[in-house]
């Protein structure tokens, strides 16, 4: 089987309900709170593990409960976690409230942080090894440019989710083959809204004049859209009931990732991330609510 390595963040997120967003200098009343293993990576790796993918994770945590925690849980989910325990900073953590189908995320990224670029350099051997390489922006923006130049120089395709936005050189752009933006990222990358189906295709094509291979935007209940056999297609979000939002274009990105490592298309990877991503929304928590590829094939059936 096809080789994944995901390069990324590790946090472990605080989750508390609410019925209301308190105001400024307001608390309101919550419940449910829980401790849930998180962050982008993290839960792109686990997404793609539970999904049947060969799943390897490059990452950092803290010499804390936190990290060993987000390690167990890695392991757990069948994905062969290369993560450095350090000494001089926490394991990133999310505070995230949820609010009807809604959230709200503050992120500590801690030892997030201490991926580097030496750091990078010294893996280059799980690059050699990997035939995707997954990228999100929840660490450095320089140990994401030189994970993608590395993976470029050992001929992996590059996926970049880039999220939580930020603003992309071009050569990072060039280097990427497979890029996933959800309809706020991609807003931001074209530089106008989007809204509507025909400002979809505008911003793909924006995307695609600006050196982008292949753009898929995840719209959220809207589902998706992305180039196939020429034409800008849509694949329509599977109905749900939202419970928790939290971590859908993560488990659409994992969905994805290893239906290509399977050989599917991408328009049959894209159906797949799908169902897997809607049934993930209609659960709670971050990485425990990514479905199995089991679960996923009985949802489609
Ligand atoms: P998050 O940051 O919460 O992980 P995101 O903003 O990166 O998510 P979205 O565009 O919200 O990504 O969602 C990714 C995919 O998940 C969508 O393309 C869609 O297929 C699925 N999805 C999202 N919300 C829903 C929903 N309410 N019902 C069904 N499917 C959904």
């Amino acid at each position: 089987m096809n080789k994944i390595l995901v390069v990324g963040s590790v946090n472990i997120d605080l989750v508390i309900k609410t019925e209301r967003i308190p105001s400024l200098g307001e608390t309101v009343s919550g419940s449910g709170f829980s401790t849930i293993c998180g962050g982008k990576g993290a839960n792109q790796a686990v997404a793609i593990a539970k999904s049947g993918g060969d799943v390897t994770m490059l990452a950092c945590v803290g010499d804390d409960v936190y990290g060993k925690m987000a390690i167990s849980n890695l392991n757990q989910a069948g994905v062969c976690p290369a993560v450095k325990v350090c000494d001089n900073a926490p394991t990133g953590v999310a505070v995230i409230t949820v609010c009807g189908g809604d959230n709200h995320i503050i992120l500590d990224a801690g030892a997030n942080g201490l991926v580097t670029i030496e750091m990078i350099a010294a893996n280059e051997a799980l690059f050699q090894a990997a035939d995707i390489v997954v990228l999100q922006l929840e660490i450095p923006m320089e140990a994401v440019e030189t994970a993608a130049r590395l993976a470029k120089k050992h001929g992996c395709t590059v996926v970049l989710n880039p999220a939580p936005f930020q603003p992309l050189s071009r050569a990072l752009i060039l280097n990427v083959d497979l890029f996933v933006p959800n309809e706020f990222e991609a807003s931001q990358v074209v530089g106008f809204e989007i809204s509507g189906k025909e400002q979809v295709k505008k911003a793909i094509c924006a995307l695609e004049e600006m050196g982008i291979k292949q753009p898929v935007i995840t719209l959220g209940a809207q589902g998706s859209a992305f180039r196939y056999g020429g034409e800008v297609v849509f694949q329509p979000a599977f109905r749900v009931t939202a419970v928790d939002t939290t971590a859908a274009g993560d488990t659409f990105i994992g969905g994805i990732c290893a239906c290509l490592c399977r050989g599917l298309t991408l328009k049959e990877s894209v159906r797949y991330a799908s169902a897997a991503s809607a049934i993930a929304v209609s659960r709670f928590g971050a990485s425990v609510s990514v479905p199995s590829k089991e679960e996923v094939l009985t949802f489609l059936s």
